[in-house]
């Protein structure tokens, strides 16, 4: 059974204080209110970490994400953080490749793939995410950047490693933009992506790993995004700093 995740990148936003309240509005809601089998994931920017964790400790499906790492362990990199040093703070999730990352940091698919080790090997759970822009979509060249950027980042793992990794399908023209995808365009692209690990490992892994759509998911039009059979959960942004919003979308599944 493939795991059902509504995962919050918030980005550069938040102070300390509105990352507390927001995540404990967040906290208190989801108790209550989203089904148990779905992962929810708060993923703050770094200095917010250790106290959000502290808040969702106890509370079964909710947990605490990082939004990138750095490769090596540790060393001379100032500014940098390790997957070493999220794990020691009891970090469980890291995005690696969001879209911003490959654009304003010049983040290449050696990269990733080095961050993607780094994750793993540190027992957390990497939040791939791929992509492309609107001028390849609109070139008919989206299904070879996809499979390309998977390939890239994912392909040198073992099969037992690649099972633990979740992806997230985010077209670039679709992030802060306020535009998503249509369901027939998130599922075609979901259901390719399967069908390139499939292709590459086997049916059984491809059935098994999580694949989250985001780009402007909104309470509005995660139930109908969500109800693709080949979308997983989501991986939201903007509706993340609201709370009531982002606990609606974790309700949104069928
Ligand atoms: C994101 O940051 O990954 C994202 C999908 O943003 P938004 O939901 O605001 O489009």
């Amino acid at each position: 059974m493939r795991k059902k995740i509504a995962a919050g990148n918030w980005k550069m936003n938040t102070t300390l204080q509105e990352g507390m309240q927001l995540a404990s509005e967040v906290v208190n809601m989801a108790s209550d209110e989203v089904k148990s089998e779905v992962q929810v994931i708060l993923i703050p920017p770094f200095p917010h970490l250790t106290s959000i964790n502290k808040l969702v400790e106890s509370k079964n499906g909710i947990y605490v994400g990082a939004q990138n790492c750095h490769q090596e362990a540790s060393g001379a990199f100032t500014g940098e953080v390790s997957a070493e040093i999220l794990a020691s703070s009891g970090i469980d999730f890291v995005v690696i490749g969001h879209s911003e990352r490959r654009e304003y940091f010049s983040e290449s698919g050696d990269l990733l793939a080095a961050k993607t080790n780094a994750v793993l090997k540190n027992r957390m759970t990497p939040i791939f995410c791929c992509g492309e822009k609107l001028e390849v979509r609109e070139q008919n060249g989206h299904f070879d950047l996809v499979g390309t950027q998977i390939k890239e980042g994912l392909f040198h793992l073992t099969a037992a490693e690649l099972s633990k990794v979740v992806i997230a399908y985010e077209p670039v023209w679709a992030i802060g933009t306020g535009v998503t995808a249509s369901t027939d365009q998130a599922q075609e692209m979901h259901a390719h992506i399967r069908q390139v690990l499939a292709e590459n490992y086997d049916q059984d892994l491809a059935d098994g790993i999580s694949i989250l759509y985001g780009g402007s998911v909104k309470p509005d039009n995660s139930r109908e995004l969500f109800a693709c059979p080949d979308v997983d959960g989501g991986l939201v942004g903007g509706a993340s700093l609201k709370s009531r919003d982002f606990v609606d979308i974790a309700k949104s599944f069928q």
